[in-house]
């Protein structure tokens, strides 16, 4: 019995959701630092103005994880731009039963669905922190000039040849055994947001996380367990398995629907555009020298390159008639990755 890596990697992370508390295993950065939901909230408020502040408006967060971004986010918005606060409608789209308990506690008012494509309809602002890693991928690898694939058969890879229609799949040169990923989920879900923002008043989506700026062949499925690198393929349901993000596959998925992809841009790039550090400057300037040094340690690790300032990434999605939204620059950001 062999089953198809996408497959084995939705089962598997379908369990490990269900059962484990993901944080035991890895952190975030909502979880490093609150001024990382502080400023998506305050780009999202952005964005509402942008849009000619629809009221209602739908507030949604893809994967909240344990509610702590979007949590972060409310409290800023509540602050900053009280007739945001009152016109949003807040959605959250997870499937672990386990973790919707988690996000009520904080999170009481929303409403949540399993998939994305099951948010209700009118202008919507979507946040993803770590949601996209997560989603199931394929991989294909190159033998002469076609394609095989790979499955899962007892704990190990095996490979598999590619029908003939599905060779263009992978639609990437790529060198002799070399391995290329494609995420179908993914792509489905920047399909379907896009389709929604290419109405006038669609609204805008923001995902960050990690993965290339540009297409490459590799392999990187990995497994966390305990903080710990595992071998994703043993125990199915106890680590987290995730891969990197495909920014330029969303990026045309997007084009190709009637939406307007900006970015990616660099996180560190990013968070310092929508002024992070010296939002965390001033709230440490009250604070005592531990909480300060704690503040400013958290600033840096998301925002430095070696930390996670450049392999993390931010991608928008919106509708084709707005401005350029906060921290992505009018010109190609290549400098920015
Ligand atoms: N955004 C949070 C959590 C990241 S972990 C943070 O930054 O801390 C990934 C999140 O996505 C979890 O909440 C997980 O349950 C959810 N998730 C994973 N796969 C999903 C899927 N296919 N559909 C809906 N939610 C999913």
């Amino acid at each position: 019995m062999k089953e198809r890596l996408d497959r084995f990697m939705a089962r598997a992370n379908a369990t490990y959701y269900a059962t484990h508390n993901p944080y035991a295993d890895f952190t975030t950065a909502p979880e490093i630092s609150q001024g990382f939901g502080e400023v998506l909230g305050l780009w999202a408020a952005i964005v509402w103005q942008a849009m000619g502040r629809p009221d209602p408006v739908i507030l949604a967060e893809a994967g909240p994880g344990r509610g702590t971004l979007m949590a972060d986010a409310l409290r800023a918005v509540g602050r900053v731009a009280p007739e945001f606060a009152a016109a949003l409608r807040l959605h959250l789209v997870e499937s672990s039963p386990e973790l919707r308990a988690l996000q009520a506690v904080r999170l009481p008012q929303a409403t949540w669905h399993d998939r994305v494509d099951a948010l209700p309809p009118g202008p919507m602002i979507l946040l993803a922190n770590e949601f996209l890693d997560a989603l199931p991928i394929r991989q294909f690898v190159r033998h002469g000039r076609g394609w095989s694939e790979r499955y899962v058969a007892e704990s190990r890879l095996v490979e598999a040849p590619v029908p003939a229609a599905e060779q263009a799949l992978p639609g990437l040169e790529a060198p002799e055994g070399a391995v290329v990923e494609v995420c179908e989920e993914a792509r489905a879900v920047a399909r379907q947001l896009a389709a929604r923002f290419a109405a006038p008043s669609g609204g805008a989506a923001l995902f960050v996380d990690y993965g290339p700026a540009a297409r490459a062949p590799g392999d990187s499925l990995q497994a966390l367990r305990e903080g710990q690198f595992a071998d994703p393929l043993a125990d199915p349901g106890e680590a987290d398995l995730t891969a990197h993000v495909d920014f330029a596959a969303l990026a045309e998925a997007a084009h190709a629907a009637g939406a307007q992809a900006l970015g990616p841009v660099a996180q560190g790039v990013f968070l310092a555009r929508l002024g992070l550090p010296q939002r965390m400057e001033k709230l440490a300037a009250g604070q005592s020298p531990a909480q300060a040094a704690a503040l400013l340690a958290g600033v840096r690790r998301l925002t430095e390159p070696h930390a996670m300032g450049r392999l993390f990434k931010a991608l928008a999605l919106c509708a084709p008639g707005l401005p350029v939204l906060p921290g992505f620059a009018a010109e190609s950001d290549d400098h920015a990755r």
